[in-house]
């Protein structure tokens, strides 16, 4: 069966609703298009834990700052729904703007806390753009289950704080960060990276893999852990360390001693281009002896 394509709110509510006539389980898939395996990985995800799978494609402007990139932000949408026709996703909802937020529309949605760390501190407003958006498209889909990226770990945190709070009855799901062959996770801004700049990009991948290798063997000692990963990452000379820390998964705040899994977090500039990755430090066998 092929995907169908939705433009508003009412006919995604109407399709919705016959799926639920049907007693079927709704899963839903939020993305700003461009897809890529990564994004593909997220509707096999939200098969596991449903049976039709809706997925939204739209580039959201209240997530981007004044001096990003929303007007050169990659729209390819015949690709994507070719890409989504093969996993087989039943709808894609692809509203214009003022779908999403009509004339009049005043409302924002501000997750506090777990948005003062990491990448809140340098995309001021990011946060409130994301939850906002996905209060509008929970409302307009109301799904069972929504998956997202644990490659954007802070937005994963933050949609689940909002979804607890504002009493949505919705799963948030989490899906693991699909890499190339060389480890870096991937996105739809990778390419924008030169040849050179994609080739030092791996280090990403290399400096976190190194730290998690260590807090395995049982280095506890965060800022020793960020010192390796900072290390392996400065030997690629392109590459601008935005931040790099370890944080708690649940509250984004900073840890100084691993005594559980922690998450290490980094942000990274090539040139225009940014990058984000993280991975889960897990003290593991040796924290459990203690
Ligand atoms: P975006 O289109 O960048 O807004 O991403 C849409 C969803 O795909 C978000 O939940 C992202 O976390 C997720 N995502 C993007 N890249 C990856 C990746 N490499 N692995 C897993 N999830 C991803």
């Amino acid at each position: 069966m092929s995907v169908v394509v939705l433009r508003t709110a009412e006919e995604v509510r109407k399709t919705v609703e016959e799926w639920r006539c049907s007693r079927r389980i709704i899963g839903f898939v939020p993305t700003m298009g461009a897809l890529h395996p990564g994004h593909l990985s997220l509707v096999s995800k939200a098969f596991e834990h449903a049976d039709t799978v809706i997925v939204s494609i739209f580039v959201n402007p209240a997530q981007f700052g004044p001096d990003e990139d929303f007007e050169s932000y990659p729209r390819t949408l015949r690709d994507d729904i070719d890409k989504l026709e093969k996993v087989g996703a039943n709808a894609v909802f692809y509203p214009e703007k003022d779908i999403i937020y009509p004339e009049g529309f005043s409302t924002s949605v501000h997750v506090s806390n777990l948005t003062d760390t990491l990448c809140g501190k340098y995309r001021p407003g990011h946060f409130d753009g994301v939850s906002t958006v996905c209060a509008i498209l929970f409302g307009i889909v109301k799904p069972d289950i929504a998956v997202f990226g644990r490659k954007d770990a802070q937005q994963l945190a933050v949609i689940k704080r909002m979804v607890l709070d504002l009493r949505f009855d919705i799963r948030i799901v989490g899906a693991d960060i699909y890499r190339e062959r060389d480890g870096l996770a991937m996105s739809s801004r990778n390419r924008y990276l030169r040849p050179v700049e994609r080739t030092q990009a791996a280090a990403l991948f290399r400096g976190l893999s190194r730290a998690a290798e260590l807090a395995g063997k049982g280095e506890r000692d965060t800022g020793r852990l960020c010192e390796v990963a900072r290390q392996i990452i400065a030997k690629s000379p392109l590459a601008v360390v935005q931040y790099l820390e370890i944080v708690d998964q649940d509250t984004m705040k900073p840890v100084e001693r691993l005594d559980g899994p922690g998450l290490l977090a980094v942000a990274v500039r090539f040139g225009k281009t940014r990058l984000i990755d993280n991975i889960v430090l897990d003290p593991g066998a040796s924290y459990k002896e203690d």
